[in-house]
């Protein structure tokens, strides 16, 4: 019999973050500013750095009632220009996103034990997938390559390359089909309720939720339920066999 495909989601599922507020973004704007005017631009940073967080708190604010997402590119695009910078060179405007997801990217820590589960899981030949919300491709890839997470995944879904964020069906979906797998063999393990576990369960597939990193204060739904709900993911082998 083929076995179930299980898809992860990153953020604090496989790695945690106990930072990601405000204050964190501000910084990380303020590293991109830095790094933009090193190019040689004539601009403030702290101005830019400003003008980008709160280009960005604007944009995180929509994206999690449409749950269409852009790039992290575009948003910084948008912000040069209202400073008259047009039609800049991509790397120029990569070195600063490159110096934004430095700065995020060493928040990220590897929840203990989760290399040995999905080495374990791969070696029972479950399809490992992740679907990841994120306005940065390479900021994902990134975390997985320094985290050595890379090898255990059959495909990789970031939402900044479908153009839609969980719980939309259209990431679910285009994860499937990437995955060949069907929604009622697949398990989706997470630990935001709206994103991971309502969004999947919508589709037709089975759902773990993941609570011992998940935001206390988030939205959730009385009604909906996951089919189990694990503080330590670690034990996720455990409850595969009963769901
Ligand atoms: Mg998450």
């Amino acid at each position: 019999m083929k076995k179930p495909t299980i898809f992860f989601d990153l953020g604090n599922t496989l790695l945690y973050n106990r930072q990601l507020d405000d204050e964190n973004i501000q910084i990380a704007c303020r590293h991109a500013a830095n790094a933009f005017t090193r190019l040689g631009y004539q601009i403030r940073a702290n101005d830019l750095a400003a003008a980008h967080f709160h280009n960005l708190t604007r944009y995180y604010a929509i994206r999690n009632s449409d749950y269409i997402e852009q790039s992290a590119e575009m948003i910084l695009i948008q912000t040069l220009e209202e400073f008259g910078f047009f039609n800049l060179p991509a790397e120029d405007t990569r070195a600063a996103i490159q110096a934004f997801y430095a700065y995020t990217q060493s928040n990220w820590h590897l929840v203990d034990g989760v290399p040995v589960m999905l080495d374990s899981l791969r070696k029972k030949n479950f399809p490992i997938g992740l679907i990841s919300n994120a306005s940065s491709v390479q900021d994902v890839l990134t975390l997985l390559k320094n985290h050595a997470l890379t090898e255990y995944f059959n495909a990789v879904i970031v939402s900044a390359a479908v153009g839609f964020r969980k719980p939309r069906p259209e990431i679910y979906r285009y994860a499937l089909k990437k995955m060949n797998a069907r929604a009622e063999t697949s398990l989706m393990v997470g630990d935001t309720f709206i994103a991971d576990i309502l969004g999947a369960k919508e589709i037709g597939m089975k759902t773990v939720w993941a609570t011992r990193y998940a935001k206390a204060d988030q939205v959730v739904l009385p009604d909906i339920h996951a089919d189990f709900i694990l503080d330590d993911i670690t034990r996720l082998e455990d409850v595969i066999e009963l769901i």
